[in-house]
């Protein structure tokens, strides 16, 4: 993918379609349906932030669009005042750009469709085709019936229109409480899909609505919403998840007796990624509740929290790529989507040295007072990112884990009496440590060095088993490194016993906050800056600045380590 802002994608190339979507809009697109027009849309709901689900549905719409060189709307779903906000909003908007793709001015609101709304739903009172019903929710659900029952008619199902446009006129003036009444569509209480059963289309609710404050007290169902709005833009294929695969029925019925412009609902499967909860109203109580530091926590699976846990937007797009477009419920392994981001950041992060466990290593045969600069790999795997001079001296710290006292024998770190290369710098070799003489912890390991084994000289070929890394002690920052694992220690977190909550599979262990040193490269950094810190892993500068210390948030070890763990 390339570096400019938004997503462009290469067609003409790949003759088979991709998914079953893109298999339908080739045949669309053959048979001339639309003339041959490709319009999508993402119609988030504004009642959360986006997460990863939302951001497979935001690469397949937009992507889909670019792919047949057709549009991609950005429409808010906001039919429910009760529970959504401009907060909402602003953060969809800024998400999807940050994801690289651009609705190009088209950005709606189901809102703004409310007056035709309202037209479409006089339209089929005068047609006998909704009635206003006076039964309370409880005893809609209750006649409802089964899915083997049928259910019974409502009573104010003979209404006339002319008595049903009044009463739904008196409706819209705010004439009644809320509940008190709704507009239902009349289909048929026996039909084998609930959804036929004389859904509701409208109901009162006395609450300010975001955008259009108190203009309305009625506002639309979904069903009654998504399909017209879908309509009245002109979209040609509309992308949704499975469970609105028994609503297409009522989606068409409402466009054919509207006799107004045919959209193609297509569904295909949510996705759902293992040690993730994904549901808004979970996200949202994590997030009420404190569970969390807010919706953008790097440990939550929201598109704004992944953002601060270094995710890259190509990593999220090459994953909804990856993860495919399937017809059937399935679990995606939460390790694939780490795979992403490794495979992403291994090709583009600074390499810089840090110690999270430090502990100080003296070179005594080395100058006091000086400083030598050792030039480093900024990346490997970029020979465009060049070097950068780290400063060595003769104190330096190297982290715990890299010293045993009484090592096995396949330990190749520093051991008394064994030699180890410093990387970037000299073989160094352990004499002797100090220890606390109260708690027996070392604090100091007394190395010498060999001058003649500068690393990158032609006369430093002197091989030794282990290389280890290492800040200067009188350059390195102090830095607060946030060390995240996963939320949730459960592979399907929601998965509980009759009575028990998801909540108890939040894992205690999901952020360990620590104290360590930087090279001083590191320290200047803007807010998301990445970094691989040598042998440990993926790290991401904060984006919160107004910390004292720089705070670096662990993205991804640099290994899988739950997949050694289980085998
Ligand atoms: P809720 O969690 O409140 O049920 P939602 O996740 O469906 O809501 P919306 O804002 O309605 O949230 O979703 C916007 C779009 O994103 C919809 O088209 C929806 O189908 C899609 N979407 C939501 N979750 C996923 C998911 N896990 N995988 C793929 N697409 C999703
Ligand atoms: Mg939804």
């Amino acid at each position: 993918m390339s570096d400019s802002k938004t997503v462009s994608e290469n067609t003409g190339e790949n003759k088979t379609p991709a998914n079953f979507i893109h298999a339908m809009i080739e045949e669309d697109i053959r048979n001339g349906k639309n003339g041959g027009r490709v319009h999508t849309r993402f119609p988030p709901e504004p009642n959360g932030y986006l997460h990863i689900g939302h951001a497979k549905s935001i690469c397949l719409n937009f992507g889909t669009a670019l792919k047949y060189n057709g549009k991609c709307n950005l429409r808010f779903d906001d039919t429910n005042p009760v529970k959504e906000d401009v907060e909402y909003v602003d953060s969809i908007r800024y998400d999807v750009h940050w994801l690289g793709f651009d609705w190009e001015g088209r950005e709606f609101y189901a809102s703004d469709y409310f007056p035709m709304l309202y037209e479409f739903a006089e339209k089929l009172i005068l047609k006998g085709k909704a009635y206003v019903c006076d039964l309370t929710a409880e005893q809609i659900a209750e006649q409802k019936g089964t899915p083997t029952r049928p259910g019974q008619e409502s009573p104010y199902r003979n209404r006339t229109p002319e008595e049903n446009l009044d009463l739904f006129r008196r409706m819209k003036a705010g004439e009644f409480p809320d509940g008190s009444r709704v507009l239902r569509a009349k289909i048929d209480m026996a039909s084998p899909n609930m959804h036929m059963r004389d859904p509701i289309l409208y109901r009162i609710i006395h609450t300010e609505h975001h955008r259009t404050g108190n203009q309305w007290c009625i506002y639309p169902m979904y069903d009654f919403a998504h399909g017209q709005s879908d309509s009245i833009e002109g979209i040609t294929h509309s992308i949704c998840t499975l469970e609105f695969e028994v609503h297409r029925p009522l989606y068409d019925w409402c466009i054919r007796e509207l006799e107004i412009f045919a959209p193609q609902q297509i569904e295909f499967a949510r996705l759902n990624v293992t040690y993730t909860v994904m549901s808004k109203r979970k996200l949202l109580e994590l997030v009420k509740n404190n569970y969390v530091s807010g919706w953008d926590d790097p440990r939550m699976p929201t598109i704004s929290g992944l953002r601060r846990r270094g995710y890259t937007p190509e990593s999220i797009r090459n994953f909804s790529d990856l993860v495919g477009v399937a017809k059937r419920e399935n679990v995606i392994d939460v390790g694939l989507l780490e795979f992403c981001i490794r495979e992403d950041l291994n090709k583009k992060a600074q390499r810089v040295m840090g110690v999270l466990n430090p502990v100080k290593l003296i070179i005594d045969n080395y100058p006091e007072g000086l400083t030598e600069e050792m030039p480093a790999v900024n990346n490997p795997e970029d020979p465009e990112a060049g070097t950068r001079k780290v400063p060595f001296t003769r104190e330096l710290y190297i982290e715990r884990e890299d010293f045993m006292e009484d090592p096995p024998s396949k330990f190749f770190r520093l051991a008394p009496g064994r030699e180890v290369r410093l990387k970037y710098a000299y073989i160094i070799k352990c004499e002797s440590v100090v220890k606390d003489p109260v708690s027996g912890e070392i604090t100091e390991i007394h190395c010498t060095y060999d001058p003649e084994t500068l690393s990158g000289r032609p006369e430093s070929n002197r091989k030794v088993k282990g290389t280890l890394h290492w800040v200067s002690a009188a350059h390195a920052v102090e830095a607060e490194i946030r060390l995240y694992d996963r939320l949730f220690m459960s592979e399907d977190p929601e998965d509980v016993p009759e009575g028990e909550d998801y909540k108890k599979n939040l894992n205690p262990d999901s952020l360990k906050v620590i104290r360590g040193y930087v090279e001083p490269f590191a320290a200047n950094t803007k807010p998301l800056d990445k970094f691989q810190f040598e042998r440990l892993g993926y790290f991401c500068a904060d984006s919160d600045t107004t910390a004292a210390k720089p705070v670096f948030n662990r993205t991804v070890a640099l290994k899988d380590s739950w997949a050694k763990a289980k085998s």
